[in-house]
C-alpha cells in the first residue's frame, strides 16, 4: 500500500494510473476505522482497479473544538487495517497541506442543510462540502463511496457533485451495525460498556418508529410514541428526531402515515453525540 501525504503527489499518482487505464475508487474517511468503513472499502475494491482511502480529520466541519480535539486518531492501527484489506493507496494529508491558507470559498447548501445536522452543527456541511470538493479534485475518482449512516451528508454530496459538474459517480451504501443494532461509528470507541448498551436503544427506537408508520400511524403520533420510548431510557438524550422524505429531506405532512420516509435521530450518550437513521419504502 502506498501512503501519500501531499495533494500534489496524489494528483500526479492518480493521473499516472488513469493514463494506464486504471479505474479509481475513493473512500473519504476521518479514520478510526471500523467495519462500517470496511464495507465501503470492499465495494470500492470490487468495482475499481485502484482504491484510495483518505484519512483526514477535517477541522472545517467541526463546530465544537473539544469534539475535534477528542476525535480518535489511531493512525497506525488504521494503516494496518487498510493494508490487510488490500487497499492500494492511503491518502493522509496534513491540515497545512489541505488548507495552506484559510479558504475564502464558502459552500451554502440552502434549506437542505438547515435541518437536522445542519441545524445543530452550524457550518458543518460548509466544511464537509469543501473537503469533499477538494478530495474529488485532487483524486478525480471514477466512483466515490459514502455511507447512508450520514444520510444528509450523502444527499448533499450528491447535489454538490451534480451542481458543480464533478464527473465522479457518488455511491451510497447501507449502514453496518453491531449485533446490538447500534450503528457502527468511530465515536462508539469513546463509550463505556454500559454506554454501548444504552446507545443500542437508539436503533430500537427507530425500528419502533418504522413499525408504527408501516402499521398506519401518522407521523405526529409516531413521533410522540418514540419520544416517550426514548425518554424512559436514563442516560440517553435525544437532540432531534425527524421524519423526512428520503430523497430530498423535505418535511412530511404530520397527519399522514407516509409510504416513503427516512427517520433520522441524533442523541447523546455519556456526552458522545451519535446519529442514526432508518428508511421505510413501501411501494
Ligand atoms: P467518517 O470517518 O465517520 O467520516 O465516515 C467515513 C464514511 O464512512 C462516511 O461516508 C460514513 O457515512 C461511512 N460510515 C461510517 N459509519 C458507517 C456505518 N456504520 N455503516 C456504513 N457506513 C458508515
Amino acid at each position: 500500500m502506498q501512503v501519500v501525504t501531499s495533494p500534489r503527489r496524489i494528483t500526479e499518482l492518480m493521473k499516472a494510473l488513469r493514463n494506464q487505464g486504471k479505474s479509481i475508487g475513493l473512500v473519504p474517511t476521518m479514520g478510526a476505522l471500523h467495519d462500517g468503513h470496511a464495507s465501503l472499502f470492499r465495494e470500492s475494491l470490487k468495482y475499481n482497479d485502484i482504491t484510495v482511502v483518505s484519512v483526514f480529520v477535517n477541522p472545517m466541519q467541526f463546530n465544537n473544538q473539544d469534539d475535534f480535539n477528542n476525535y480518535p486518531r489511531p493512525f497506525a492501527q488504521d494503516k494496518k487495517i487498510l493494508e490487510s484489506l488490500g487497499v492500494d493507496v492511503l491518502y493522509a494529508p496534513s491540515e497545512k497541506e489541505m488548507y495552506p491558507e484559510s479558504p475564502l470559498v464558502n459552500l451554502d447548501f440552502g434549506v437542505m442543510a438547515e435541518i437536522m445536522e445542519g441545524a445543530f452543527r452550524p457550518g458543518h456541511f460548509d466544511g464537509v462540502g469543501l473537503v469533499i470538493a477538494k478530495l474529488l479534485n485532487q483524486v478525480s475518482p471514477d466512483k466515490a463511496y459514502f455511507g447512508l449512516k450520514d444520510l444528509q451528508q450523502f444527499l448533499l454530496i450528491s447535489r454538490l457533485v451534480k451542481d458543480l459538474s464533478f464527473t465522479s459517480e457518488v455511491v451510497g451504501l447501507p449502514i453496518i451495525r453491531e449485533k446490538s443494532g447500534l450503528a457502527m461509528s468511530s465515536r462508539n470507541m469513546r463509550l463505556s460498556d454500559v454506554g454501548l448498551q444504552l446507545a443500542a436503544n437508539i436503533y430500537t427506537g427507530l425500528e419502533f418508529a418504522q413499525k408504527n408508520i408501516s402499521d398506519g400511524f401518522d407521523v405526529d403520533e409516531t413521533k410522540l410514541a418514540v419520544f416517550d420510548f426514548y425518554s424512559r431510557i436514563d442516560g440517553l438524550e435525544v437532540e432531534y428526531l425527524e421524519f423526512v422524505n428520503p430523497d430530498d429531506l423535505s418535511a412530511i405532512e404530520p397527519r399522514i402515515s407516509p409510504k416513503d420516509v427516512a427517520i433520522c435521530v441524533a442523541a447523546y450518550v455519556e456526552g458522545i453525540r451519535l446519529i442514526d437513521n432508518i428508511y421505510l419504502r413501501q411501494d
